[in-house]
């Protein structure tokens, strides 16, 4: 069996291997980018490499790096518990060409790898090409000898990349593997695409063009390429199991968190288990990266994913803090491929153990007026949004913690009241301010900072130069 940090050597191993510089992932905050919330894929310490505008000492790299989609534009929070196969922190692991060897090569190299080191058969495979991208398609014929069937041409934005309004683009071709009936879904294109039958595990982006303008599109010199395959997707694959949560690494947290409780999971808690691991992980790499909870930005999305967890844990019973106590286990599974878990081991225990010891003063009596004012509540009804507030506004629970309290039970909240009540309460904040001359205090501050928070951060939604792959 092929453990996760196996697969993570043998994809770099392999790149190295055929010349490419391995290059140690680069940190979730992205540096010079303030418009980019989190890391969310490999090319993003690369961008401007990519444009030219930097230059490297190498034309060919390969990473491992760490990625997390819970915020901006690419959001997976409200996946995970939910999909086979979303996390919100993951590894992408990732092959670059600078101007240097393009689609022929990148799709050989690809096809190598999965089919020889990694041992994927054949039959079992289908790739997407982007309609138009004739050359793709041909070269998948030739390298892999795949039918036309198995090669499914898609017409939208999912399989055409761009940098951004402007700058390099291009279409891409991503790698399915069909795991048989057993698993509900289609193939991609089709209805049941969401499904987690076909499972998309690589994305190759060709970069063959540059944006000039809105109309205008011309073809870049040299073109680029761009790869980013999830590694736990691909632990599943190669683990032979349905999930990415029933992979090495994820059983190991999820036994750590099993013994922290004293029990371990079952048909009814398993979906707390599985959120409490993945949100282990991205709170402990955000904080290993110098994020700390707080009220406004990145920092009240990392409260927001470990306030969610701090709620699953709630629901599994824990009579005290459980976060901070199953910090060493993850630090033993991925503490030796980044150091920064180890040396802020301590930071990220006392981090979680904070937030939890004070969440929990309100967490407890907020979830019994949760369950208190939606008990009458069926399927398909709305949750008082003025509720909702003095859980966000008293309480501390933020608003997508409320909504996912009750996802399962597919009531909604209503969001328009909850935005209103929030307004209110903005217009008596300003009243009171009125002629006091006072700078406003953090408790007046704090509220509207988050309330911008709430809004799911618009100034992040407009970036523009956000990375796919
Ligand atoms: P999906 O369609 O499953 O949401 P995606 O098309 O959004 O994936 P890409 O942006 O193409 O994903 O990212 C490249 C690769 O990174 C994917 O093929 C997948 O293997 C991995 N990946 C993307 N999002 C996640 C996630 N939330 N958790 C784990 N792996 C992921
Ligand atoms: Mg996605
Ligand atoms: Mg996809
Ligand atoms: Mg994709």
């Amino acid at each position: 069996m092929s453990g996760v940090n196996e697969i993570r050597s043998t994809f770099l191993n392999f790149f190295a291997k055929n010349g490419h510089e391995i290059v140690p992932s680069s940190p979730l905050v992205p540096r010079n980018d303030p418009t980019l919330m989190f890391t969310n894929a490999g090319m993003v310490q690369f961008k401007n490499v990519f444009t030219g505008m930097e230059k490297r000492p190498y034309q060919r790299a390969t990473t491992s790096q760490k990625c997390v989609r819970a915020g901006g534009k690419h959001n997976d929070l409200d996946n995970v518990g939910y999909t086979a196969r979303h996390l919100t922190f993951f590894e992408m692991l990732g092959n670059f060409s600078f101007g240097d060897y393009f689609k022929e090569r990148a799709i050989e190299l690809a096809w190598n790898l999965i089919t020889k080191d990694f041992g994927l058969k054949k039959d079992k495979l289908l790739v997407t090409v982007y309609h138009t991208d004739d050359e793709a398609a041909g070269l998948w014929k030739k390298i892999a000898g795949f039918s036309d069937d198995r090669i499914i041409r898609i017409p939208t934005s999912d399989n055409f990349w761009a940098m951004g309004d402007t700058g390099p683009c291009g279409p891409c071709s991503e790698i399915f593997i069909d795991r048989g009936e057993h698993i509900w879904g289609g193939p991609p294109g089709s209805p049941e695409e969401d499904g987690d039958r076909f499972l998309e595990f690589w994305n190759l982006v060709f970069m063959q063009y540059e944006q000039v303008t809105k109309e205008e599109r011309v073809p870049l010199p040299r073109p680029s390429i761009d790869t980013g395959m999830g590694l736990e997707r691909m632990a599943c694959i190669l683990q032979g199991v349905d999930s990415v949560f029933e992979t090495d690494l994820f059983r190991q947290l999820i036994d750590a968190t099993a013994s922290a409780l004293g029990s371990g999971p079952n048909e009814q808690t398993v979906a707390s288990f599985r959120v409490i691991a993945d949100h282990l992980r991205s709170s402990a790499f955000l904080v290993s990266d110098g994020v700390l909870p707080s009220n406004e930005g990145r920092g009240y999305v990392l409260r927001r994913i470990m306030r969610r967890a701090m709620r699953h844990a709630q629901l599994l019973g824990a009579k005290e803090p459980l976060m901070h106590r199953l910090v060493w286990a993850l630090v033993r599974e991925m503490g030796q491929a980044y150091p920064e878990l180890v040396r802020a081991e301590k930071l990220i225990e006392e981090t979680l153990r904070l937030e939890e010891t004070r969440f929990r003063k309100t967490l407890v009596r907020g979830l019994a007026i949760l369950d208190e004012k939606s008990s009458g509540l069926k399927k398909g009804d709305m949750f008082d949004g003025d509720v909702a507030f003095t859980l966000y506004d008293t309480y501390g629970f933020p608003l997508d913690l409320t909504q996912d309290a009750l996802k399962s039970r597919g009531i909604s909240v209503d969001q328009s009241a909850f935005t209103d009540a929030m307004e209110r309460q903005r217009e008596k904040a300003r009243a009171s301010w009125a002629g006091s001359g006072e700078a406003a205090s953090e408790a007046i501050w704090f509220p509207l900072r988050e309330r911008l928070g709430a809004t799911e951060f618009l100034g992040y939604e407009t970036e523009s130069a956000e990375g796919v792959v």
